[in-house]
């Protein structure tokens, strides 16, 4: 009796220590990630769905770690958030997206706004000064064309501090992008009250659209809130010609999603860029 109890004890601290050590090791490679140089950028276009344009892109954090191989965001993101390391992903990302823009405006590439994802850490006031700065001592051609997008979730936080500052960022002269909307419960009050472009619609309603009458009346719902409020709409997730069908029906010009294009690496991007559209 007595070994077995030893060995159960065992059992359970090897599996224990093996969830924390897995997450010790991927936390312990995080950090060096950025000395390193291991991440980089994909990039999704968002299509006029009229004309088929590319009117947009949305930068996606890539990490390739030569241990674990190429790292899903899914699992590396809740992970940076938990740690704080967030704030530099993110500030790296902006960094990244505005050196690439001026690349491409030196290539003599048309540019479009590119969508950058901010975290609610990174919300903080001072947080977001340090940010504001950074992007106050870019070029034009970065800052007319940055667009910041921000979860619905987050904007629940703290109403006051999210209007003043959603203000100074748009001060910037910054896009400002509500992401993953219809997921959190804004007040249409609130709404109003607060300084942003576009509105995203989040990936779930539009996936059960096709099959389930409620998401598609919430798709509707979102598309026409969005233009009596005078913003832009972009359904995102967009994978079949009858969801592309039924957003078109409804007034939703911008589409991102892989029926399109997934994200990709910036060669493929500067091709479409030239092109202009998705062939
Ligand atoms: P998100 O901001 O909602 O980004 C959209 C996600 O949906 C991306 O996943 C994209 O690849 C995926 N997606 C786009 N179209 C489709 C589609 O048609 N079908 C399906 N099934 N998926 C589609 P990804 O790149 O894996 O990123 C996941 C999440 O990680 C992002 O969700 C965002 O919340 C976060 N994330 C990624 N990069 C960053 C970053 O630089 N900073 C921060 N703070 N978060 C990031
Ligand atoms: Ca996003
Ligand atoms: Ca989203
Ligand atoms: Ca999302």
């Amino acid at each position: 009796a007595k070994d077995l109890g030893c060995s159960t004890f065992q059992f359970y601290t090897q599996e224990m220590n093996s969830v924390s050590l897995q997450r010790l090791i991927l936390e312990t490679h995080l950090r060096k990630a950025f000395e390193k140089e291991e991440f980089f950028l994909h990039y999704q276009p968002q299509i006029d769905c009229v004309t088929n344009r590319i009117i947009g892109l949305e930068a996606l954090a890539r990490w390739n770690n030569p241990e674990l191989g190429l790292v899903s965001p899914g699992s590396f993101i809740p992970l940076a958030e938990e740690t704080g390391l967030i704030i530099a992903l993110d500030r790296w990302v902006l960094a990244t997206v505005c050196k690439q823009l001026e690349a491409w405006q030196a290539a003599g590439i048309p540019l479009v706004r590119v969508a950058v994802n901010l975290s609610a850490r990174h919300f903080l006031k001072a947080n977001l000064n340090k940010t504001i700065q950074q992007i106050r001592s870019r070029g034009a051609a970065a800052r007319d064309h940055l667009d910041l997008e921000i979860t619905e979730g987050m904007l629940m936080e703290n109403a006051e501090e999210v209007v003043s500052v959603l203000g100074m960022l748009q001060e910037t002269g910054v896009n400002i992008s509500i992401d993953d909307f219809g997921t959190g419960y804004s007040s249409l009050s609130y709404l109003t009250r607060l300084p942003f472009h576009t509105l995203k619609i989040d990936r779930s309603f539009i996936s059960q659209s096709g099959d389930n009458v409620e998401s598609a009346s919430v798709v509707t719902a979102i598309i026409a809130l969005a233009h009596s409020l005078g913003k832009e709409v972009v359904a995102e997730g967009v994978e079949t010609s009858t969801q592309l069908q039924f957003l078109k029906e409804n007034g939703c010009r911008v589409i991102q999603g892989y029926l399109f294009s997934r994200p990709l690496p910036e060669d493929k991007i500067r091709e479409l860029l030239r092109e202009g559209r998705i062939p």
